[in-house]
């Protein structure tokens, strides 16, 4: 039986990937990592979601990262400024942490495979949702802990328009659309509409609705 772990925020793309592990994997987990987000609405959102789905949902505390940085994904008082190269909601380290522990994790339930929903497309500033920083990585943690690990990255490759269609092609574009939290404000669903991450989503769907449908 292959189990997986799925590294699980509660937003679309990690929704997106958890759905894409349970049409493929046995026995799948969800992990989800406490650092000290702007906001707790994801982690309601990661919490039903799991419910729903009837999947294995565990909450690791990793607040350790929010003492050691200064960003906007953490930092209430801070303005989310994306004019730079790398925007400062950018984590120092972030996926290479969480994807660590989530090995750690997976090692200890008898897993090897590891999804994230980490994307090169729409997330080019973060350095460490690149794919050879997966591939490094990958390579490192089998050494690490001499076991076969395979970190899956289905949405690698895909804007956020191919994203709703991987999720429309799973029949779940509608639960995916109402009852994730991808909002830097934490709203639920279509979000603000105004934080940059809920204009990547809006322009992703917009773009997805307007080239027509194909699996209504
Ligand atoms: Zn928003």
């Amino acid at each position: 039986m292959e189990k997986a772990v799925v590294v699980f925020s509660g937003g679309q793309d990690s929704t997106t990937c958890l759905l894409w592990a349970l049409e493929r994997f046995d026995n799948v987990e969800t992990v989800t990592f406490l650092y000290g987000q702007r906001n707790r609405s994801e982690l309601d959102s990661a919490k039903k979601i799991t419910e729903d789905l009837g999947v294995k949902h565990t909450v690791l505390d990793m607040n350790l990262l929010n003492q050691l940085t200064d960003n906007a994904m953490t930092r209430k008082d801070m303005e989310i400024d994306e004019s730079g190269e790398v925007p400062n909601t950018f984590v120092p380290g972030r996926n290479h942490i969480f994807l660590s522990f989530a090995a750690i994790f997976a090692k200890g339930i008898g897993a090897r495979h590891i999804i994230t929903g980490v994307s090169e497309t729409d997330f080019s500033g973060y350095l460490d949702c690149r794919n050879n920083f997966i591939k490094s990585l990958n390579l490192t943690l089998n050494l690490a802990m001499d076991h076969p690990f395979e970190i899956h990255t289905p949405l690698m490759w895909k804007n956020k328009s191919q994203t709703w269609e991987m999720a429309d092609e799973m029949g779940k574009l509608e639960y995916i659309r109402k009852h994730t939290t991808t909002c830097y404000n934490g709203i639920i669903g279509d979000g603000c509409g105004e934080c940059p991450s809920c204009k990547l989503r809006k322009q992703g769907l917009d773009a997805y609705l307007a080239g027509g449908r194909a699996h209504v």
